[in-house]
């Protein structure tokens, strides 16, 4: 396997970093206010600078001039533009169709030019991280080949000069995973709980697992573990005796009983087999996993571990009722597949945290898996993307197609294009190659990036996407050292960086013309039901202190974003907020059939020349329409008329849309209740996740061609058709919220969390993205909030930093190992203040001719977010039970593949899977289960096609932790540190009665408190004395003064600003009525509405890999 790629000159640390800065910058995160400064867009000084992104001011450090020649002014643009040669590639195919009107009026009251900032010389202190390669590495493989070592794009190390930005060390979050759990009251001996790796940085054995005979009577296997292997706790079980007296559930009839299983590995050192860690038991049955990395300090789950007897496990036959361990009823674990002895999320994540956590993720390397979503880890670029940019679902890609097919792993990328990068990580630098523009491919217009090769001394490139030779144009000139390399390598990010930004000249704007600033327009539903809830009153109050925090530009003093307001109910009324006016003026439009904008000059406005004028329409709002009878709304007109205002004004922009009831009124877009449960199930259950009309298609188009984003926040009390009224933020690129039943007071702290972050984030304008490939894949296919015309461009109104876009490739024909495959996504966008701007990553592939090799670098989180989307997306058109068969059939097969070529020779009756894959059941089963695919009789239409539009641009962090709820046990914080204890399996016979828990998914988030929680735990939480005290209406955890209280009020706190959204708290007591949606959430028990537990689901693929294999 020859991993060294074309750029192998990659491969060897350099030293400083010439010639650009990295920019100190501030925490104030919570500011949200984007920081950099910057210049004019075709401005004088050649330099690059940090992106704003959300990072909190940048201070610029003293320039340096830029070590380029000045550009050129001559044969620039018809070069390199990407509209002006026909061919586009990143701009808008859609000229013709953008013909804006006329300006008519001039608004740039912000974004004046400012001067650029400079880059300087780096610190003479570059830290070097001479040895990184090694720490790296992904390892520990002791199967089938030799660890990757691929090296193709070594560490160019040295720019990370700011050696203060990365901490040595990892971040300290759940540090005391290494050490022992605490427990702030009784414990008792984790009786049913093997140890699972004391002893840190042994080699991990395969898991051994065995499933039932389909014989159905075999089930006392007594597997032993190897030699010299201590056995744990619960491997000293009673031998297994013979056949159960009952069944395996009937879900899986073949598949018959379960012998308990040596649980996780045991610790020891594994006698030094071909195939390290299968158990030597008995011929038939088993279950392994392969592994690939190395474990450490990992300490045992804590399964029933808080002393107090389990609750009873409705969902299973009956063996765990009751039961303080595992191995004191040896009578009844052979009913089941033992659930401690399948692969357990919680151990692959704290194996990665422990494994990976502690050393920064370096780029260099080709093709190399980053740590888990889940770990919290540094990442420093060295000529590939962020893991927190792209992320892939295999990082060695078959060099064949046969192979693709053979394998049926997707090949897929999910792009998170500006995404947040923490404050230790430097947001991406800005290019600026003045007039000229971005240096590009001659053929492929692919840009600048470290994968080109220079040649001819310098005078021309090869480009990596399509080898085509590409002329240097005499500004971008450079000569070569003595490794080929330019002698600017460091000095330009686009040479040595996997993500920077270009300034976009001209050329890469609509109609050739710079564009103006974006403005956001607020659309108010003032019908009976938004007043009633106190919506209308408490949104306009916020109104006038968020208006104070629009996106920025850099340092800019105030947002160049203006901003316009509408009411409605069956009419529309427009307000004049002109800074001359003593008072607004409304403006009513009653004839919605065809949406005209009233009026222009005063509409959309600069909030501070207008403060006063929008504060008086804020307060006057809520007390006009105090007394509204008027229950019907429009919708279709609402958007066009947002539409129309920006087109008017020649902008881009975003609407945010408060809405509150179908739009039963007479207008376009005008809607009827659909709604029909009895089609769940059926062949026409696709019909509910399809708009009722094509009327939103048609203004989506409309409204992506303008770069008009919709941002719509629901608040129904009945159905409202979401899956219609969705559409065009979902084709916009907008976002969507929902609060069911809204009550100012109980639901109004989620809400203006949610607007807040909303309003504040960063986001582009009018975007288009492209993902370039080199030769022998391209992108097929795309998931996401976006809109395409073609089959190429992902066209976005907008894109802002928590949306991702997932990208399937495909073979079109052979790649080969040394050169890789390469993938470039190119964002063209326009920033708040109007700027035209590219944002490249690049990532680079290592691609295998053996299947082992690939399914040893393969990433569950990521493959499991591009199943979630294509099944999600699939329900538009196939039936739910397809749906479920064919991510089924296609995780089966990857499985079965891997088993067939990879694994040694065994038992057919054994289940092995892959290291990297092992958790691919237990992540399946829960997408199969969601709410889209498996809805219990509780879920609304409204909430299936909510969940389903959420889900579409989710990244891997929010997949992972949406599809498996993180699980705290609560009661064994360390209340002196700042780390959250270590999660447990979702799963109700995790849960302790003596125990409290922390649930949260990303959108909701539960506190559990079992009945024999103790009363000083209580006392300290909720201040009440006991159990039948607390108040489950709670929506806050009292604010008492003691450690346990601070504690966990720190882990709510901690956990919401770690997700998108905010979550409102819910406070659960064991035995409540709502407990049943808690449960919901234990996504390895069997589900209310029939999905399999995940031991009977693992059976079930087990079962279908074998038949496969037959
Ligand atoms: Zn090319």
């Amino acid at each position: 396997m020859n991993q060294q790629g074309h750029m192998a000159s990659y491969g060897q640390p350099q030293p400083g970093y010439q010639g650009y800065q990295q920019f100190g910058y501030n925490n104030q995160h919570s500011a949200g206010v984007p920081t950099t400064q910057y210049g004019p867009y075709n401005g004088p000084v050649q330099g690059y600078e940090t992106t704003a992104a959300s990072q909190g001011p940048l201070r610029p450090a003293s320039g340096a001039p830029p070590t380029s020649l000045p550009p050129s002014t001559a044969a620039h643009s018809t070069t390199y533009s990407q509209y002006g040669q026909g061919d586009i590639q990143n701009g808008p195919a859609l000229t013709d169709q953008m013909q804006r009107f006329p300006v008519s009026q001039s608004y740039m009251s912000g974004g004046q030019p400012m001067p650029y900032q400079q880059y300087a010389p780096p610190p003479s202190n570059a830290q070097q991280l001479p040895n990184q390669m090694a720490a790296m590495q992904i390892s520990g493989s002791t199967n089938n080949a030799p660890p990757p070592v691929s090296q193709s794009y070594g560490p160019p190390t040295s720019h990370h000069q700011t050696t203060a930005g990365f901490p040595p060390t990892g971040p300290t979050v759940y540090t005391q995973y290494s050490t022992p759990v605490q427990n702030i009251s009784t414990n008792i001996p984790q009786a049913g709980n093997p140890p699972q790796h004391p002893f840190p940085g042994q080699t991990v054995p395969a898991t051994t697992f065995t499933s039932p005979p389909t014989s159905m009577g075999l089930t006392g296997m007594n597997l032993s573990p190897p030699a010299g292997v201590p056995r744990p706790t619960a491997m000293h079980g009673p031998p297994l005796p013979g056949p159960s007296q009952t069944g395996f559930p009937p879900s899986q009839p073949p598949i018959g009983h379960y012998p308990p299983q040596p649980n996780h590995r045991p610790a020891g050192p594994q006698p030094g087999t071909g195939m390290p860690g299968v158990v030597p038991g008995p011929p038939s049955q088993g279950f392994q996993v392969h592994p690939t990395q190395p474990s450490q300090g990992f300490i045992p789950q804590q399964n029933g571990s808080f002393g107090q007897m389990r609750a009873p496990q409705p969902n299973y036959a009956a063996p765990y009722t009751g039961t303080p361990s595992y191995s004191s009823q040896p009578q009844q674990q052979q009913k089941r597949l033992d659930p401690d002895s399948i692969p357990s999320p919680i151990q692959v994540i704290e194996d990665d945290k422990s494994n990976r956590g502690s050393e920064p993720f370096s780029t260099g390397v080709r093709g190399q898996v980053p740590p888990l979503v889940t770990t919290d880890f540094v990442v420093k670029d060295q000529g590939n993307s962020s893991p927190r940019f792209v992320r892939c679902a295999a990082y060695n890609l078959p060099c064949t197609s046969d192979m693709a097919k053979q394998c049926q792993v997707p090949l897929t990328a999910v792009i998170k294009p500006l995404a947040t990068l923490p404050a230790d990580e430097t947001p991406p630098y800005i290019v600026d190659h003045g007039e000229t523009g971005p240096v590009r491919c001659n053929r492929c217009k692919a840009y600048m990036c470290p994968y080109m090769q220079f040649i001819e001394g310098g005078r021309r490139f090869q480009c990596a996407f399509c080898s085509c030779v590409t002329e240097v144009l005499p500004h971008y000139f450079q000569h070569l050292d003595h490794t080929g390399k330019r002698m600017d390598y460091y000095d330009r990010p686009e040479l040595s960086l996997g993500s920077y930004e270009f300034l976009a000249t001209v050329d890469y704007c609509k109609n050739n013309k710079i564009p103006n600033p974006p403005a956001f327009i607020f659309m108010i539903d003032v019908s009976y039901n938004a007043l009633k809830s106190g919506l209308v009153h408490l949104l306009c109050e916020e109104l006038k202190t968020l208006l104070d925090y629009l996106p920025r530009e850099g340092n800019a003093e105030e947002s160049s974003i203006r901003v316009g307001f509408v009411t409605y109910n069956k009419v529309l009324h427009f307000y004049n907020v002109k800074s001359s006016l003593a008072q607004p003026q409304m403006m009513v439009v009653s004839d919605i059939a065809d949406m005209f904008v009233p009026l222009l000059d005063g509409f959309l406005v600069n909030v501070n020349e207008s403060r006063a004028v929008i504060n008086s329409l804020l307060e006057q709002i809520p007390e006009m329409f105090g007394d509204t009878r008027e229950t019907e709304t429009v919708f279709g007109p609402v958007i066009q008329a947002g539409l129309e205002a920006l087109k008017a004004a020649e902008c881009a922009g975003k609407l945010f849309i408060f809405h509150s009831t179908l739009p039963l009124a007479e207008a376009p877009g005008k809607l009827k209740n659909r709604d029909d449960k009895k089609l769940i199930n059926t062949d026409k259950e696709k019909v509910l996740f399809q708009p009722q009309t094509s009327f939103y298609n048609n203004l989506a188009k409309e409204c992506v061609a303008q770069g008009c984003c919709v941002d719509l926040f629901l608040f129904p009390n009945q159905y409202v058709d979401v899956a219609t009224l969705g559409l065009v933020t979902y084709q916009s690129g907008g976002s969507i919220y929902k609060y069911t039943y809204f009550q100012a007071q109980a639901d109004g702290e989620r809400f203006l969390n949610d607007l807040h972050r909303d309003v504040r984030k960063v986001i582009g304008f009018d975007s288009v993205m492209r993902v370039r490939t080199s030769t022998g894949i391209r992108a097929t296919d795309f998931f996401g909030s976006f809109y395409m015309s073609n089959t190429t461009d992902v066209e976005l109104a907008a894109l802002d930093c928590d949306k991702a876009i997932t990208v399937e490739f495909k073979h079109d024909d052979k790649l080969n190992e040394d050169n890789g495959a390469q993938i470039q996504c190119a964002l063209l966008y326009t920033s708040c203040s109007g700027q035209r701007r590219l944002r490249i990553h690049n990532l680079s592939l290592n691609c295998c001719t053996q299947l082992a090799d690939l399914y040893r670098n393969c990433e569950t989180d990521t493959l499991i977010n591009y199943f979630v989307k294509l099944a999600y997306r699939s329900v538009l058109s196939n039936p739910t039970k397809t749906v479920r068969d064919t991510l089924i059939n296609q995780s089966a097969q990857i499985l079965a593949c891997y088993r067939k070529n990879c694994a040694s020779p065994s038992s057919a009756g054994q289940l092995i899977l892959p290291e990297c894959m092992k958790l691919l059941p237990v992540y399946l089963n829960c997408v199969l289960k969601s709410d889209v695919i498996q809805p219990g009789a509780e879920v609304s239409t409204d909430d299936r096609s909510y969940i389903r539009q959420l889900v579409t641009s989710m990244d891997v962090a929010e997949t992972s932790v949406f599809f498996y709820p993180r699980l705290l046990p609560v009661h064994k914080m360390d209340v002196d540190s700042d780390d959250f204890p270590v999660a447990i399996r979702c799963s109700e016979e995790r849960l302790s009665k003596g125990g409290i828990y922390l649930l949260e998914n990303g959108l909701n988030l539960f506190i559990w408190v079992g009945m024999n929680t103790q009363h000083d735990l209580i006392q300290s939480i909720f201040n009440v004395q006991s159990f039948g005290q607390i108040d489950s209406a709670l929506s806050a955890l009292p604010m008492l003064d003691n450690p346990y209280s601070k504690k966990l009020r720190s882990m709510v706190d901690m956990t919401r600003a770690q997700r998108p959204r905010f979550m409102k708290l819910m406070i659960v007591k064991q035995d409540d009525k709502m407990e049943l949606l808690f449960k919901h959430f234990l996504m390895e028990d069997k589900s209310a509405s029939g999905g399999a537990s995940y031991v009977d689901f693992l059976c079930h693929m087990h079962k279908e890999i074998r038949q496969l294999l037959s």
